[in-house]
This record gives structure tokens, sequence and C-alpha cells, in this order.
């Protein structure tokens, strides 16, 4: 994305009232690998123009202090954005751990996804946490050991009682357990652990997860509710009410943020949730009666209710 795309979004935004309250509450760039975009800084620049939250999502993995991505990165602390990130166990030790260090002084909270295959590789990715933020040796951090302590605590006798079990289970194992915690000072760490999915050739994603192959992972969608929490904004200016990336394959989009009038988009979005919510009844009934997995007509996908 170039600065140019990024102010006529931002212009665009401005000018219809659903997106631009929902930009105040949070701006997220992501998808692909925002710090490698040359221009990042000055995009970032243009959405803080709409939002005082905005974040970038990054992997981390990046192989020294001295590389471009890293300046941007930390250019955008330093302009009060927030840098958040995805662990990858196979990198932490050389290229995240180092850096996510020097983060965690630069901005004042942090979130961390995990993405796990079995509830033992979840196990592994919440111990490397705590052995990172037992290291920094700082009182500031001990509410978030306390949460990771206990996250730990529970998995482990999930793991030990129950192995193969199922994703409510693993969701009682866990209890009342909040996902954040505030630090003194004003730190605010959150965790969040979503667990991954086969994803064919043709880029469509399995009905269950990995780590629950039991279960048919649900996604509920708000816009079928008529809420729009989050929209997601392809670089093509392609809008999507829910964290679809492109790789969920939704077809009915909320219209083209760069090619569309506010008009035609505010019309879309009407006609878009009508075909989202025909969609989801047919994908519910299609779980009741054995047909989990079709596709129905609308071009929703089959886990989405
Ligand atoms: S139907 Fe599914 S993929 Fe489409 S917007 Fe809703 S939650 Fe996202």
């Amino acid at each position: 994305m170039m600065p140019d795309t990024a102010r006529l979004m931002a212009e665009k935004i401005r000018s219809i009232v659903p997106l631009k309250d929902l930009a105040k509450k949070e701006i997220n760039l992501t998808g692909g690998e925002a710090s490698q975009n040359p221009h990042i800084v000055e995009i970032y620049k243009i959405f803080r123009t709409l939002s005082g939250n905005v974040r970038l999502h990054t992997n981390l993995d990046i192989s020294s202090e001295k590389s471009k991505r890293w300046e941007r990165l930390v250019e955008i602390t330093r302009l009060r954005g927030r840098i958040d990130i995805t662990l990858y166990p196979t990198v932490w030790e050389s290229r995240q751990q180092p850096l996510l260090r020097k983060i965690i002084q630069l901005q004042n909270g942090l979130i961390v996804n995990l993405i796990y295959e079995s509830l033992a590789d979840l196990l592994r990715q919440i111990n490397i946490l705590i052995d990172f933020f037992s290291d920094q040796d700082e009182k500031k951090f001990i509410p978030i050991l306390e949460l990771l302590d206990l996250f730990r605590d529970r998995l482990k006798t999930t793991i030990e009682t129950n192995p193969q079990c199922r994703e409510d289970d693993f969701l009682n194992g866990m209890g009342d357990l909040e996902n954040y915690v505030s630090c003194p000072g004003g730190f605010i760490f959150a965790v969040n652990a979503i667990p991954s999915f086969y994803v064919s050739p043709e880029g469509i994603r399995d009905m269950t997860s990995l780590p629950f192959p039991k279960d048919i992972y649900k996604v509920e969608c708000t816009a079928v509710r008529g809420v729009i929490e989050i929209m997601t904004v392809l670089q093509t200016g392609e809008m999507t009410p829910c964290c679809d990336v492109g790789n969920l394959k939704c077809k009915p989009k909320f219209g083209n943020l760069l090619a569309d009038s506010p008009e035609t988009i505010l019309q879309k979005f009407g006609e878009s949730q009508k075909l989202m919510a025909s969609g989801a009844s047919k994908n519910i009934e299609n779980m009741k009666t054995d047909k989990a997995g079709e596709w129905v007509e609308e071009g929703i996908p089959p886990f989405c209710v």
C-alpha cells in the first residue's frame, strides 16, 4: 500500500459514519507483514488522524536492530502506535525474543497471539512466555506472570486428566480466566490463544480446528445480527465485516472503500448483511442435518452462523 491509497481510504472512512466510529476505537495494520512496507510509518501517521489507537501486527521475524523493518517499528512506537506479535516458536530464540525485550520497553502494552496445533503445543508456548517475563526480572510484570502461571496450571490439569478433550472441556478447564491483565504503571498485557486449521491447497479452511478435530469451529458473524464490530479492509479496498484477511473466502463484500461512493457502500452494507443472514441460517440447518461443510449459494463459509 502507498500513502496515497491510505489517504484515500482515510478520507472515505471519515465520510461514512459507521466506519468513522469503528475506526475511532481501533485500527489494526495487519495481513501480510506490514513492517515490510517502506511507507508504513507514513501510512501509520495517516490512519492516526482517524484513531488514537492504531496498532501494527508483526511476526517480529527480524534479524537485527539495524534492519529497516525494525527501525520502522521503533518509529511507530515513538509516535505512540502499538506493536503486537504472533509468537513463532521456531524463530523465538534467535529473532523474536531479543527484539520483544526492546518492544516492551518502548511501549506500554502488548498483545501476543499464540496459534496452537494441540494443547501440548499451547503449553509449550505459554512456558516460553513465562520464561521470557521471568527473565525480565521487573516487578511491574508480576501480574503478567501470575496470569500466565494460572493459565499454565489450568492447561496442565486439562492435559493430564483429559488429553483428548473436546473444546468445551478445554474451555471449562480454563474457567473464568481472563486473557488480559494490567500492571503497575499502566502496562496492559493480553494473550490470545487461537487454534490452527488445516487449509486445503485451494485455500479452503477445514470445519474443525487441529486441536479439537471433533468439534465444528463456528464463527459467530456479528454482521448477521446487525452489528459491525470489526471491519477488514484489504489493500484493494474490499471490505469484510470480520477478521477475514482474505483467508475465509467470504463472498459478500461490504463494498469497496476505494472504488465506491459512501452511498453505494452503505447500500452494499444492507444487501450483504441480508445475504449473510440467509447464508448463516442455512449453515445452521446444514449442521443439524449432517450436511456441515457444504457451501451455500450466498457464498459465506460453512462454519459462519
Ligand atoms: S459470514 Fe463469516 S466470513 Fe463472512 S463476514 Fe461473517 S463471519 Fe466473516
